[in-house]
């Protein structure tokens, strides 16, 4: 695979990409690197917790269009489609204890419309997994070969079991119908065009530092998440995506921090030390999470290179502006 600069993914020029759910954080920044690759996309997002203005920088841009569309429902696009890429789903614990039902819809109506457009123009279907099919894992770090520890019937399953179901029906249509899919399985990851009030815990931390609040750890702060920026996260995504590779794959970055560690980290990034505040525990909250990432490595090539304290400094400026400091 070649690849000239940030984004210049050689391969993908003159591709179509279907994004689904691309109006979000991730998938922005996914169809960001697809157009500065020479693809066209088309993006289709009911913009949910997503936004528009995430992808303000390719509204003049010819190869990039928004279609503001409900992706449960059938889809229909004109002409070829090289890729059909499924990023829609609310992925905050905030989001998706807000809209439990959707978030199950999505996860399996969306995906299913997906497979079956992918089916149809005879595209790869990539499908964003998530780390969270570990629940809340017993072994760490996590190979993609572990089964996981999911609650099934707890608040957070609906994300989990969602997800789980999505990679079921992603590989059901590559065994019954050869259909050619990628899954990725995301662990945490963060970066500009995160929304400040979704609850997760960095931009949680960075508006807390920023207006000089005490920081909301959970529980007791001990337990653990690896935090990949947002950059080295598209790049393990596209790699993927230009692989030959059907298995689930872990992309992350394995430096695990605790809560209280990665609070301090943002407060020194921040150059503010408003201290901590602690809160209940979320139930099903996972204590660890670590992504083992050989198979990235060994089949991708890949491996992250942005160390959480220069993603934290690359981050700040994003929230320095939308929290108006
Ligand atoms: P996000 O909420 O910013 O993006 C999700 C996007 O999907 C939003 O733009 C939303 O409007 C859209 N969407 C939701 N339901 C839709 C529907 N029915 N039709 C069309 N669009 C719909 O979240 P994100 O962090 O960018 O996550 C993107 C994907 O990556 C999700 O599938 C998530 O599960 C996965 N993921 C993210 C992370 C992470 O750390 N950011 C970790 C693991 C997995």
């Amino acid at each position: 695979m070649r690849r000239s600069a940030l984004g210049g993914f050689q391969d993908l020029e003159g591709k179509h990409a279907v994004v689904m759910g691309g109006a979000g954080f991730l998938g922005s920044h996914v169809c960001t690197w697809l157009v500065y690759s020479g693809a066209q996309v088309t993006c289709l997002d009911n913009l949910i917790t997503g936004n528009a203005s995430n992808a303000a920088h390719l509204m003049g841009d010819k190869r990039f269009r928004l279609i503001d569309y409900d992706v449960t429902d059938y889809m229909h696009i004109s002409g070829d489609v090289d890729y059909v890429m499924n990023f829609a789903s609310p992925a905050s614990p905030v989001d998706y204890l807000k809209w439990p039902i959707h978030t199950l819809k999505v996860g399996a109506f969306g995906t299913h419309k997906g497979l079956g457009l992918a089916l149809d123009k005879g595209a790869v279907f990539f499908l964003a997994s998530t780390s969270e099919v570990y629940g809340d894992p017993q072994v760490n770090p996590q190979p993609e070969t572990y089964w996981g520890n999911v609650n099934p019937i707890g608040p957070r399953g609906v994300y989990d079991e969602a997800k789980r179901f999505a990679e079921a029906m992603t590989l059901a249509y590559n065994r019954e119908h050869g259909l050619d899919t990628r899954i990725v399985r995301i662990f945490n990851t963060y970066g500009p065009r995160m929304r400040a009030d979704d609850g997760r815990a960095v931009p949680a931390f960075f508006k807390a530092a920023l207006e000089g609040t005490p920081l909301p750890v959970h529980g007791d702060g001990s337990q653990t998440r690896s935090l990949c920026y947002v950059d080295d996260e598209v790049e393990g995504i596209l790699r993927l995506l230009l692989s030959d590779e059907t298995d689930p794959v872990n992309i992350g970055n394995p430096e695990e921090v605790t809560m209280i560690e990665l609070a301090e980290a943002v407060q020194d990034v921040v150059g503010n030390h408003p201290g901590i505040e602690f809160h209940p525990r979320p139930t099903d909250d996972p204590t660890v999470r670590r992504p083992d990432t050989t198979r990235a490595e060994d089949i991708l090539g890949w491996k992250a290179q942005i160390s959480l304290r220069q993603g934290l400094e690359r981050t700040l400026p994003w929230f320095k502006d939308v929290l108006g400091h």
